[in-house]
């Protein structure tokens, strides 16, 4: 079949302009369907710091043609440890398992970079940014985007990419709302740090948890979580100075790269996913990305899935002309692993944020003395599953 002639006329806008947005703005530019991306803001500029691509990111990726590009611009992994707070290993990842997995190796790269990447990659007027959407309405084969400047857009389908606070998610299913997860949480990038770290750690200790991983550049990405009651006044004013009184009996180089943060770097977030839906399709309307599984970033795999939605819709979308049934089995391809990733993630944070004394010690013997084949066990659970299987 000659895909690029049966979607010729269709257009498709995306209300959203992060990693799910644009992702799947190229996904569905490669395929000839007319593709525009709705953004809130007036500039994009990726904020958030840094995250990590593991190997199934880097292989949904390569589907799109852009593993090179983003490898270019992302710091090879490899190696990743949890550590306690005196710096001793509590489980060593086998993340080369991922990367045979998939024939992949793991990246960290920096948002910021990632989006100037994968704007470079549309042409300019595919993104309409300073549109706000509030609403979506159907009228005959037409959905409608409202947008709170009070201009519209009439177009065949709506892919809803407009992350984990979903305006048009809670219009469309108001009963889905965020789950806050106990903790909150600190990032920040360092330039020229004196501190030359060379592999990616968290540390689990007593006054809350510490990730750190370089970046290209000599930069280096770091957060801090830490147990506080939701939308905390106290924390909103949180500086460096306040988090390295938390952390300064953790182990080196932590108190450093927390001294080296320019308080101005400090992004500070409540950790909420959205408990796992039971639809993403609504007839032509699509939810993608945070917007449709926000997760916590325990399992580092936010981003990574909103890649490999990107990937999905477009194998679907190639196989039927049909949208509705392609968004259907979007739908069927998705929501299991999205759910196992947000169930398990959710799990992974609540131990990894124990604060008692004596649950720790538990904890932490239990980790040093169980087998390395049952510490690995919620990986090869990602693993066994090939996210472009149609088996599900
Ligand atoms: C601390 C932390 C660490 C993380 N680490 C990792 C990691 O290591 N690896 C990983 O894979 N993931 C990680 N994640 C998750 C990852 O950041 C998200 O899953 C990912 O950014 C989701 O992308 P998205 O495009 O769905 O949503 P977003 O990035 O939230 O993008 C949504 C976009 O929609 C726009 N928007 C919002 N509302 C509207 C509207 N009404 N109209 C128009 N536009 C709108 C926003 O301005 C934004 O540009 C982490 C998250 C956190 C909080």
């Amino acid at each position: 079949m000659n895909f690029k002639s049966t979607h010729t006329n269709i257009e498709i806008a995306i209300i959203g302009g992060g990693v799910a947005g644009l992702c799947t703005a190229i996904a569905l530019k490669d395929i000839g369907i007319r593709v525009t991306v709705y953004e809130r803001v007036n500039q994009l500029k990726g904020l958030g710091a840094g995250f990590g691509l593991a190997a199934n990111a880097m292989q949904a990726l390569a589907y799109l043609g852009l593993r090179e590009g983003v490898e270019k611009i992302g710091h090879f992994l490899d190696s990743y440890n949890i550590l306690d707070h005196q710096g001793r290993i509590l489980l060593s990842p086998d993340t080369s398992l991922l990367s045979d997995r998939y024939q992949e190796d793991n990246f960290a790269i920096h948002r910021a970079d990632l989006h100037r990447f994968l704007i470079d990659q549309l042409p300019k007027e595919c993104i309409i940014l300073g549109k706000e959407a509030i609403k979506i309405s159907e009228k005959e084969e037409k959905t409608i985007i409202h947008f709170a400047d009070g201009t519209s857009a009439n177009v065949d389908a709506v892919i809803v990419a407009d992350g984990v606070h979903s305006k048009i998610r809670r219009q469309i299913i108001p009963t889905a709302s965020t789950r806050y997860s106990g903790y909150t949480c600190w990032r920040g990038v360092i330039s020229n740090s004196t501190v030359k770290l060379k592999s990616s750690s968290e540390t689990w200790g007593p006054a809350g948890r510490f990730g750190m991983t370089p970046l290209v550049n000599g930069r280096i990405y770091w957060y801090a979580c830490i147990n506080a009651p939701e939308k905390s006044p106290l924390y909103k004013t949180y500086k460096t100075a306040d988090l390295l009184r938390v952390f300064k009996n953790y182990h080196a180089p932590i108190p450093k790269i927390i001294g080296e943060t320019d308080d101005e770097q400090l992004l500070w977030n409540d950790i909420v996913d959205i408990a796992p839906l039971k639809k993403l399709a609504y007839n032509k309307i699509l939810f993608i990305g945070d917007a449709g599984h926000a997760t916590t970033p325990n399992m580092g795999q936010g981003a990574c899935q909103a890649i490999e939605d990107a990937v999905v819709l477009q194998d679907e979308l190639k196989k039927s002309k049909n949208i509705v049934q392609s968004f259907q089995q979007f739908e069927q391809r998705r929501l299991k692993r999205t759910r196992y990733i947000t169930n398990t993630s959710w799990q992974i944070g609540k131990v990894a944020q124990w604060d008692s004394i004596f649950m720790i010690g538990f904890r932490n013997t239990i980790m040093r003395l169980l087998p390395d084949s049952i510490k690995q066990i919620q990986l090869r659970k990602l693993l066994n599953e090939d996210f472009m299987s149609t088996h599900k």
